[in-house]
């Protein structure tokens, strides 16, 4: 459709990438329209990131005021939940007017309403309808539940984080991301927690030693984890809900929590009308300029499936409003992409797994050094965790190709090597770098032993 347009871009979704590239493109005089059908701030500010780490710091005072008791303190506590809940619904609703005065300061015109692509340049959203030179997808992602009988029984993370009673016994099913952080949660506030995964390993794509030592630091908090159980159904009793596995044992809880993936917002968005395709799993295929198959409609973020981490969808929506509005073509870089677990104890990784490098370099070809260690913290806390953190190098270069620690600080301590795996050092400049001591930070530099496997 030949302009002139209503808008240059109109963006649908108001989540962390959608408001990032509009505001972004708004800079560079572009008129801009950003649509939201929930609430402006999207997954990661009100039902993802920021909630769940707010409940977690609270969660995480009951092993504060264990470790306080083996340093001399005499501390007794007891969580109130709905206190914490309401102090976390503070915060998300003082953020949402953030991001709505973002939005507002930067001349980005916020429809609230569903809307629906209805042509090439045209959107229709709250019973009108308008034109853009380009559209902009970011419409992010929504829980996924398998389909069997008594899943309605069933929560997801979206009601977890905004449970009015504490459940006092709580079965998580699925064993990623989601369900290690929640297990967290649920049992430093004093539940009990058991896991059931289909697999034989929490944390599927993540390093076998992450694995496996998370999986030993959980089952020390009491945290049950059953491998190789396949629900069948899920039964409303009187005392609670329970999970029927396909063996035919039964296991009972308050509260039974889905965390089996994620799918993207693909439906009733009009994208087959245009032609936007979509891929097996549901994902919008985009090429290196996050173009969709249909030339002026981008997608960014959770929508397009690859990297579901919010500063991704940032930045994916920032090279989108460059390449559009400031002739500065930019492609996102989707290597060396640092990521963090907020499990107890946290997980922070970087770069490739010691199995992905086996596979790209061949056993002779990898080098990986590994520490585990009590923290010198916990020598008086008398609290029984501990540390570990590892360094995958290609040996023929020397180079660092994947970090990984499990430990308290893990993602504040990755988030800085990360920097140097993206600037492609390598071990022996990890080597010559001086230590801060007495700190975890410090193994990093001082790791000399070859790990024989
Ligand atoms: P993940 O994809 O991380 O994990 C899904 C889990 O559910 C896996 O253990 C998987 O098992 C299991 N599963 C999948 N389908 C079924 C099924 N039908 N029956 C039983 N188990 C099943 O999903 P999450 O929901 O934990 O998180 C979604 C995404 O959100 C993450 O991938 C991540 O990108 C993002 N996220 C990031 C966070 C962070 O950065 N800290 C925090 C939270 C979410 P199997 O291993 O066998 O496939």
């Amino acid at each position: 459709m030949p302009g002139p347009y209503d808008y240059d871009l109109f963006t649908i979704g108001a989540g962390s990438g959608g408001v990032a590239g509009s505001r972004r493109a708004a800079s560079y005089g572009a008129k801009v329209a950003i649509a939201e059908d929930w609430r402006i701030g999207g997954t990661c500010v009100l039902r993802g990131c920021v909630p769940k780490k707010l409940l977690i710091y609270g969660a995480h005072f009951a092993h504060e005021m264990e470790d306080a008791r083996g340093y001399g303190w005499t501390v007794e506590g007891r969580l109130d939940w709905g206190k914490l809940i309401a102090a976390k619904n503070r915060e998300t609703d003082r953020l949402e007017g953030i991001y709505k005065s973002l939005l507002s300061g930067a001349g980005v015109e916020a429809i609230l309403g569903r809307a629906r692509i209805v042509g090439p340049n045209a959107v229709e959203v709250a019973g009108r309808t308008v034109t853009a030179k380009y559209i902009l997808l970011a419409t992010g992602g929504r829980p996924e539940r398998p389909d069997i009988p008594g899943i309605e029984h069933s929560i997801t993370s979206n009601e977890a984080l905004d449970l009015v009673e504490f459940p006092r016994r709580v079965i998580i099913v699925g064993g990623g991301y989601i369900a290690v952080e929640f297990a967290g949660i649920f049992r430093a506030a004093g539940a009990s927690v058991q896991i059931f995964i289909r697999g034989e390993k929490i944390l599927r794509g993540f390093d076998d030693d992450v694995r496996d030592h998370l999986t030993a630091e959980l089952l020390k908090q009491g945290i049950e984890i059953h491998a190789g159980a396949n629900v069948a159904r899920i039964e409303r009793v009187k005392t609670g809900d329970r999970i029927v596995l396909s063996d035919g044992r039964a296991h009972e809880a308050d509260c039974i929590m889905y965390a089996t993936g994620r799918t993207p917002n693909t439906h009733d968005l009009g994208l087959e009308a245009v032609g936007v395709h979509t891929d097996k799993s549901g994902g919008i295929p985009v090429d290196e300029w996050q173009c969709t198959t249909v030339p002026g409609i981008y997608a960014i973020g959770d929508v397009t499936n690859r990297v579901n981490l919010t500063p991704v969808a940032i930045a994916e929506g920032r090279a989108v409003a460059e390449t559009l509005f400031n002739s500065n073509p930019t492609a996102m870089d989707h290597s060396d992409i640092p990521s963090a677990v907020f499990s107890q104890p946290p997980v922070g990784t970087v770069g490739i797994s010691e199995g992905d490098a086996v596979r790209l370099y061949g056993a002779d070809g990898t080098d990986v050094y590994k520490a585990t260690f009590r923290p010198m913290k916990h020598t008086i806390s008398g609290r029984d965790e501990r540390t570990m953190m590892k360094l995958v190098v290609e040996s023929s270069t020397g180079r660092v190709r994947g970090v990984h620690m499990v430990g308290a600080d893990a993602p504040e301590i990755i988030q800085g090597i990360a920097i140097a795996v993206r600037a492609g050092l390598a071990k022996r400049d990890f080597d010559r770098t001086v230590a801060i001591h007495p700190t975890a930070a410090e193994e990093f530099v001082l790791m000399r032993e070859k790990l024989k496997r």
